[in-house]
């Protein structure tokens, strides 16, 4: 049987982030991103190899903008396309794994709305989009939420009155678990382990960030929550506050819920405590050269990961290891080491020249020798979603 190719998609409410993945390939065969859809300023690019084009697609929708995908995907694919993977943000406590698309998932899916409400409509006009764009095609949908649907009841829930947890599905859900689940797989795989039997520490630190305890394949804890707020430092996202903060607002400043909610998802974070950016390779830059918003903002970062990891420990029962992924992660041998030297207590320290080195998509061991596994491993969300969309072609 010829490798099968699998369309990757990940639709934002003004954008569609795409890959079309070949099984038996490494690389991407076609990758690519339509930006500001529904905006005059419409535009889709796309890189083929070594080669990179785009095309302005002025007023297009996600419809007119797959669309236009379609014979670019066609030909990369060399008219050989096997099934489509949509990324959805949340599936409650419905979607435990990933599933085929149809009017049953649909309407599951439709019913999670309410607690992703800037994201799950957008993945859904994309799935409905592409849905009747390729109809004779296998769609299915990977969820973030899924893999931490493991997670024991005294994790997952708040201390809060019970009939918000049964009526209202107030819980901690988690994301970031497609990427959790891949980089702890290949961390088994590159430490030749076996990953029923294997448990991991997962630091996934993009612009969104999250800790995750995996056991034997299995999430049991992980810092984010109800929503992708909670837990962790992040790029312009506070991560976890008094709760009380929201009437200390309200009372003293007058503030309401959107000003709160505004402040706390995209001015604090990095780029509050900076005052200068949301951009860690830029605060990386203005640290070198003395700026004191950069170097707190780095230390607060670094200080709040090493609890939020050293809390998880208490979901494992030993540590095969401590995986650094996302772009901070896989490329910031300074976050690692001021994290890991947070971590003395679970006996983590680092090889400085290992840890210099594996940057710029290179996986590795980089602990000090003696010391517990520390990895670096580059996340792949879209090739965890094509091979979730096989293996239910598969069956
Ligand atoms: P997203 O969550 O949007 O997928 P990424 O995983 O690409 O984001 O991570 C983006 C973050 O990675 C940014 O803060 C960026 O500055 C950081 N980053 C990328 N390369 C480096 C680097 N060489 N050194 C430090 N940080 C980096």
């Amino acid at each position: 049987m010829p490798a099968r190719n699998i369309l990757v998609i990940n639709c934002g409410s003004s954008s569609i982030k795409f890959a079309l993945v070949n099984e038996d390939q490494p690389q991407f065969v076609l990758s690519g991103l339509a930006e500001r859809l529904g905006s005059p300023e419409a535009e889709l690019h796309w890189q083929r190899g070594a080669d990179k084009d785009s095309l302005m697609i002025p007023g297009a929708d996600h419809r007119l903008a797959l669309a236009q995908l379609l014979p670019l995907v066609q030909s990369a694919a060399g008219g050989q396309l096997h099934g489509i993977g949509h990324r959805v943000v949340h599936g409650g406590e419905h979607f435990t794994t990933a599933c085929r698309l149809d009017e049953l998932t649909l309407t599951a899916i439709r019913a999670t709305a309410p607690l992703a409400p800037l994201h799950n409509p957008a993945n859904l006009q994309g799935i409905e989009a592409a849905m009747r764009l390729f109809p004779e095609l296998t769609h299915v949908a990977v969820f973030d939420t899924a893999f931490h649907q493991s997670m024991p009841e005294y994790a997952f829930r708040y201390a809060l009155p019970e009939v918000l947890y049964r009526e209202h599905g107030v819980r901690r859900y988690g994301f970031h678990g497609t990427s959790h689940r891949y980089v702890s797989q290949r961390a088994a795989e590159l430490s030749d382990l076996d990953y029923g039997h294997s448990s991991w520490l997962v630091a996934h630190l993009g612009n969104g960030c999250s800790t995750c305890a995996v056991v034997d394949g299995h999430s049991r804890d992980t810092s984010m929550g109800l929503t992708p707020l909670e837990g962790l430092v992040m790029g312009t996202r506070s991560g976890d506050v008094d709760p009380n903060l929201h009437s200390h607002l309200a009372r003293t400043l007058g503030w309401s819920l959107e000003r709160i909610d505004a402040l706390l998802n995209k001015e604090s974070g990095l780029l509050g405590l900076s005052g200068l950016s949301n951009d860690m390779r830029s605060l990386e830059q203005a640290r070198e050269q003395g700026h004191a918003g950069a170097t707190l903002a780095i230390e607060v970062f670094c200080y709040r990961l090493a609890k939020s990891l050293a809390a998880m420990a208490c979901a494992l029962n030993q540590l095969d290891g401590l995986i650094f992924t996302g772009g901070i992660g896989e490329n910031s041998a300074l976050i690692r080491s001021q994290t890991v030297a947070h971590l003395k207590l679970l006996g983590l320290a680092l090889d400085p020249q290992a840890n210099a080195k594996t940057v710029r998509g290179a996986a590795g061991p980089i602990q000090a020798a003696g010391h517990p596994r520390v990895l670096v491993v580059p996340t792949n969300e879209e090739r965890q979603i094509a091979l979730d969309t096989l293996e239910l072609l598969d069956h």
